[in-house]
């Protein structure tokens, strides 16, 4: 008689944000399209997100739960409802939002010692640290995911030695060591972590950390063809337990699926795609921030105003949130989208963005460099105009203008730190941001090398995700390397 082999199940557990949920809902589509069982773990208001993308996929056949957890809002001292980081209403909360999240620990073991088929592994963000624990109490490995690239880990791992000695300097720019390339930075440009170098959130990152190098392994979504001397330096320090499995976003590869990824879109998807379709290809330019950012006002009309003056069409994203009232105030006294119209769209709350950037009259992508968008454009092949703000932007941008040169930066040169950007004001001017968007759209020799380099890289990441190509080979070798440790496990 034969055996069968046991059934996998794999535990994905985001970190409750919409760019930590968005590539691991992908994720949980990847896996199952190999045929393993994936039971996603969230709570009940970001199981609205998964919703459509999940339900679809279930719909397809594919094997995804969607376990759904109670968040403790109140008993963290949030208000209610504030389930997603985005909701958070100030850096002072954050504190509580990570307390929220430690108390998820115990609901989850439940329903992990209830699940059927058993668990195999855990696949956790990074930021729930308290998964290393569960993954000993189940004695399955416990597989991290932060949404970085492999650039930016190795970056960051440099950076924290340095911290660690006291060696990152007050000002001026330095250059991170033992990197592939020569990569500057200034104190200025990096994360909260460095600088100004203690937190509030100390004790969380520092907790964070130490789950991080009791991990089994690790998966990135990126593809071995970006960055090939950073990918094999990050398999060197993390002994070969790395698994590049993306871009993500391209396992949307129709236009529903692509619509539907995250929040469900605030605009029409065929309304959105008509007046695309009514621009030339490579002529409008796509200007969208992420998910967490929110501008000071003063800066949102220096950006307005500098996309107004390139002269190219544009759609323009604008957040809903606390801001959203004055902004719309100032839209409407400076006559901005009236006198903008003919070559302006407007998307209030959450665009439909992997679907926008996969329109061939995108040309350019204005972005806050988040590793999600930075990907999404480089799968789109559309070349980007640089504006990082916050966190691990200023790194990520360093890849695409001084590593892979597939961009031209707006020339911000401070972090904006996330809930804070009040306090920062005007960083960038309008015509620094015209100045920008016409090097990148107009066909002159630095953009339309730029736009040569992004369609290629477009296209290796495009192979790199389809049947035989490194990505889809990733994903194989972490589906079999968590086999045989339950293999060896069942002896
Ligand atoms: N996104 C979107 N519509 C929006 C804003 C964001 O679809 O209006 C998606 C975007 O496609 C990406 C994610 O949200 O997948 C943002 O992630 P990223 O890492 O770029 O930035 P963050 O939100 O972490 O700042």
């Amino acid at each position: 008689m034969m055996v069968s082999e046991p059934e996998l199940n794999f535990v994905l557990i985001p970190l409750l944000a919409a760019s930590h949920i968005i590539p691991m809902v992908d994720m949980a589509k990847l896996l199952a399209q190999r045929g393993v069982t994936v039971t996603l773990v969230t709570t009940t208001l970001n199981v609205a997100r998964f919703t459509a993308a999940s339900d679809q996929a279930i719909g397809s056949g594919l094997l995804i739960r969607v376990v759904e957890l109670q968040f403790p809002a109140k008993d963290a001292g949030l208000p209610e409802g504030c389930e997603s980081m985005n909701l958070v209403p100030s850096l002072a909360l954050m504190r509580n939002f990570f307390a929220a999240i430690n108390m998820l620990q115990d609901q989850a073991e439940k329903l992990l010692e209830e699940m059927k088929p058993k668990p195999t592994c855990i696949i956790s963000d990074t930021h729930i640290a308290w998964t290393a624990e569960t993954a000993d109490k189940f004695q399955i490995p416990r597989i991290i995911f932060d949404g970085m690239s492999c650039f930016t880990q190795l970056c960051m791992h440099n950076l924290y030695i340095m911290r660690d000695q006291n060696k990152i300097p007050e000002s001026g720019s330095f250059v991170i060591p033992d990197l592939p390339d020569k990569i500057e930075v200034t104190k200025a440009q990096l994360p909260r972590e460095f600088n100004p170098a203690t937190l509030s959130t100390q004790d969380i990152r520092d907790k964070i950390r130490a789950a991080e190098t009791r991990a089994y392994g690790i998966v990135i979504n990126t593809f071995e063809e970006l960055e090939p001397g950073y990918v094999d330096e990050f398999r060197k320090l993390k002994e070969g337990r790395v698994w590049c499995i993306g871009p993500l976003s391209l396992c949307n590869n129709d236009n529903l699926d692509k619509a539907q990824t995250g929040n469900k879109a605030s605009c029409h998807k065929e309304e959105c795609l008509k007046w695309l379709d009514s621009w030339q290809p490579e002529s409008v330019v796509y200007a969208c921030f992420g998910s967490l950012a929110h501008m000071a006002v003063t800066q949102f009309m220096e950006l307005a105003l500098g996309l107004d003056a390139s002269g190219y069409p544009f759609i323009l994203v604008v957040k809903s949130g606390e801001r959203q009232a004055l902004i719309e105030d100032w839209l409407s006294e400076n006559g901005f989208e009236e006198r903008t119209k003919e070559r302006g769209l407007l998307i209030r709350g959450w665009a439909p963005q992997v679907l926008i950037l996969s329109h061939p009259a995108i040309g350019g992508f204005l972005t806050h460099c988040g590793w999600n968008s930075t990907l999404e454009g480089i799968s789109a092949g559309v070349p980007m105009i640089t504006w990082p703000l916050f966190a691990e932007q200023f790194l990520n941008e360093k890849l695409l203008l001084h590593v892979l040169k597939i961009g031209v930066g707006v020339g911000s040169q401070e972090v904006v730190h996330l809930k804070e950007e009040e306090k920062f004001d005007v960083q960038v001017r309008k015509e620094e941001v015209m100045k920008a968007i016409k090097t990148v759209m107009d066909k002159e020799k630095e953009g339309t090398d730029c736009r040569k380099r992004t369609k290629e890289l477009g296209q290796i990441a495009k192979n790199a995700v389809d049947k035989d190509g490194s990505s889809h080979l990733g994903l194989t070798l972490l589906i079999k390397e968590i086999q045989e440790v339950q293999l060896n496990q069942s002896d």
